[in-house]
């Protein structure tokens, strides 16, 4: 534990400098967030819900205006009727194209949970189900845009609607993907086909960066509100923003056709949805301090992690490469006994449905599967890479990252 004490006041030493950009960077944040609630002029009836058709629900109305301004968007859609992230991202998706149409994935293979709604063994009900193409750039051997690749598809294949970009790294040992890469991409593909849609995966990357890829260029985000933006608070749901006629077609798609999103009661989501936005600036900059807390005392200890600690983020996530199974139980075993809820379990890796792999996670949250709350996992096959990612208090990410080291330690 003396170890593990000096390797703390080394990595806080060494993180000093990129801490205080993330602040400057936080009082930006701040700003934005609050500009939005000005211009909504949110007030105490927005934060009480609706039930049964959810007509009428100024709340709603008011919380989707908030999302737009912060977006520098012309529309949102900000739902509890939407599950998960996957569900946002594939409402928009399904509301845009149309049999015969191609979906282009210009930022390699997309998340795991979308493999299945574009149907890469054609299941029933995907995309390709729906006579919807799929094409896929893979990134370059540096990480970035294959964009002479995406120039030459975009002239040659007229049948692609929509081009899609994810912003976050994932769970992937690669470098992140930053706003000037992406802005090059969204602007080359206008350059080529106006026409074309410009979809952004935006999960992990909201707030993390200067602007939103609204603001840059999308014509479409969409993303997850037990991620980045819920700010640790909001219960559910998930959000889709950008240009009005595509946010209505989604409204619709999530709905039905004829009610322009003018359905779908509230309940409870608006008071700690609006909240949860609110605090969110801050809780994001409170992950990021712990991913580069746990890049720093990893590395200190002889790990090799990604992104390393001066590396520029575009997301929330750090990636930890553990070098063996062992490593990896331990580390989630220390994440564990860490968290406010459910510190007396042992997570074990189990086989989950869809996975062909072992798969081990940590995370006691408040909300069940947040992951703006701090919570682990990663595949067990090797490297051994643990991926780790929120946490709505530096001192708690702290103490848990300290812990797994202890964990490892002891093992070895
Ligand atoms: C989390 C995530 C998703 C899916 O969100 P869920 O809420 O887990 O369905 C999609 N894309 C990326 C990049 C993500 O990080």
């Amino acid at each position: 534990m003396k170890d593990i004490n000096r390797l703390h006041t080394q990595a806080l030493e060494m993180i000093k400098p990129i801490v205080a950009e993330i602040e400057n960077k936080t009082f930006y944040q701040t700003a934005k967030v609050l500009e939005a609630f000005r211009s909504a002029q949110v007030c105490q009836h927005h934060l009480n819900g609706t039930n049964g058709y959810g007509y009428g629900d100024i709340g709603r109305e008011a919380l989707e205006h908030v999302f737009a301004t912060l977006f520098g968007a012309e529309a949102a859609l900000v739902r509890p009727q939407f599950v998960s992230g996957t569900h946002a991202i594939a409402t928009a998706l399904f509301a845009i194209l149309r049999p015969g149409d191609t979906i282009l994935f210009a930022t390699g293979k997309p998340y795991d949970t979308l493999e299945k709604v574009i149907g890469f063994k054609n299941e029933p009900g995907s995309l390709r189900d729906w006579g919807i193409n799929y094409r896929q750039i893979d990134l370059s051997s540096d990480d970035k845009i294959d964009i002479f690749t995406l120039q030459k598809l975009l002239e040659e294949d007229k049948s692609i609607r929509v081009v899609a970009f994810q912003r976050s790294r994932g769970y992937a040992w690669r470098k992140s993907l930053l706003q000037p890469d992406l802005t090059e991409a969204f602007a080359l593909t206008k350059k080529i086909r106006p026409d074309v849609v410009i979809f952004v995966d935006n999960c992990y990357g909201e707030l993390v960066e200067g602007f939103e890829p609204t603001q840059y260029g999308a014509d479409l985000v969409a993303g997850s509100l037990i991620k980045n933006l819920g700010g640790g608070l909001a219960p559910t749901g998930g959000y889709i923003a950008g240009n009005k006629d595509l946010v209505n077609l989604a409204a619709e798609r999530l709905t039905v056709p004829g009610t322009e999103g003018e359905l779908g009661a509230t309940g409870d989501f608006l008071r700690s949805t609006f909240h949860g936005l609110y605090l969110a600036p801050r809780m994001v900059a409170e992950a990021l301090i712990g991913a580069i807390y746990a890049a720093a005392l990893f590395s200190l200890a002889g790990f090799e992690v990604s992104p390393t600690i001066e590396e520029p983020r575009s997301d929330i996530i750090q990636a930890i490469k553990l070098n063996s199974a062992e490593n990896m139980k331990a580390f989630c075993r220390g994440i564990q006994r860490f968290s406010p809820i459910d510190s007396h379990l042992t997570p074990e890796p189990w086989v989950m449905p869809g996975y062909d792999v072992p798969v081990i996670m940590a995370g006691g949250t408040f909300i069940a599967g947040s992951t703006a709350e701090l919570s682990a996992d990663g595949p067990l096959v090797p490297p051994y890479i643990i991926y780790f990612q929120g946490g709505l208090n530096r001192h708690h990410i702290f103490l848990a990252v300290q812990n797994a080291l202890a964990e490892i330690i002891a093992r070895n």
